[in-house]
């Protein structure tokens, strides 16, 4: 059995396996027992039943114990490639490579289940065919498994989709899920209708996405000036993270146990980004980013929460190795 260890040094988990943090079973219903024939005494229970009663009794109240968890998620793993580390940051190495995958976080809240980002879907290679072909040199992907194909063998079915933001690579899979709503701040749904590829693919969007508009509440966060918890016990809390797009977002889920994770979409495509902090490669960040200025006050932000906040985990979209941290779908971390 593979067992997967989580990486989060500062908050006392390093090397629990995940056996002891994942794996909520889905709750079965449970069978009616045949009823004792009413005309006939019940028959008494021996020592060794009532002791089998017992442990089953508290077997059954573990599992509502388990059940009761309010909150797990997992990554949806869609494609991968592998590209030069020198093109994906700053000072990266022109003699190593680096794996970048294209992933999906599935959320269980208890009053939803969520998609953030959709990686790759059902139609990516229909859509790649709007690429300029420059950037299809660039952008290159291996082998896909939809996210909806994933979940639907399993029948899990997705109530909402909030987008890191629109660029292809994030909205492939939106034609999967065209009955889902998919959230997003009003300024990145403006983006996908007026960018051009190879940033934006209308292809993505012309089967017309369910939009839900949303603007951020004055609500400090973290040190972000603005946030939107969605809803309202902290659990997932959006923050702007403005500049690789005009409407880029971040998401923080925190655990019931206090454990904070941050998915960061594509401010910065390595973790080096923000530990550095340090920009993206230059003629990758002069072709995707939208606004250097705005994304540098991003990566300098985030450097700076680290630094704060050491125990939390930081997740940028595409990096495998930072990644490599949490479960991929079907494992669970709660
Ligand atoms: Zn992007």
């Amino acid at each position: 059995m593979t067992r997967f260890e989580l990486n989060l040094p500062a908050n006392g988990y390093q090397g629990r396996s995940f056996a002891s943090l994942i794996g909520r079973a889905p709750l079965r219903r449970a069978t009616p027992g045949r009823r004792h024939d009413q005309s006939l005494p019940a028959p008494k229970d021996s020592e060794p039943v009532r002791r089998c009663r017992y442990a089953f009794a508290l077997l059954l109240a573990g599992l509502a114990f388990g059940a009761q968890a309010e909150l797990r998620l997992s990554l949806v793993k869609t494609s991968a490639t592998t590209t030069l580390d020198a093109f994906t940051v700053a000072g990266g190495k022109w003699t190593q490579s680096a794996t970048a995958n294209h992933v999906a976080v599935l959320i269980e809240h208890h009053a939803a289940t969520l998609l953030f980002d959709t990686g790759l879907g059902r139609q990516v290679d229909r859509q790649f065919a709007e690429m300029p072909w420059h950037s299809r040199q660039l952008m290159q992907y291996g082998a896909v498994r939809p996210v909806r194909d994933q979940l639907q063998r399993d029948g899990i079915r997705v109530d909402r989709i909030l987008l890191s933001h629109a660029h292809w690579d994030h909205a492939s899979g939106l034609a999967d899920f065209p009955e889902v709503p998919v959230w997003a701040p009003y300024a990145e749904i403006e983006f996908s209708r007026i960018a051009a590829p190879p940033a934006i693919l209308p292809s993505q969007f012309e089967h017309g996405v369910r939009w839900v508009p949303y603007d951020f509440a004055p609500q400090p966060f973290l040190g972000f000036a603005e946030s939107l918890d969605l809803f309202g016990d902290g659990a997932l809390v959006l923050v702007p993270l403005r500049g690789h797009t005009p409407g880029s977002v971040g998401l923080f889920v925190t655990l019931e146990d206090g454990r904070r994770l941050f998915f960061t979409g594509d401010a910065s495509w390595r973790l080096e980004g923000f530990t550095g902090p340090r920009e993206k490669f230059w003629i990758s960040r002069r072709l995707v980013d939208h606004d250097r200025a705005a994304t540098t006050d991003v990566l300098q932000q985030v450097h700076r929460l680290m630094q704060q906040q050491p125990e939390l985990k930081v997740l940028p979209a595409h990096d495998a190795l930072a990644q490599q941290a949490l479960p991929i779908y079907p494992q669970w971390l709660q």
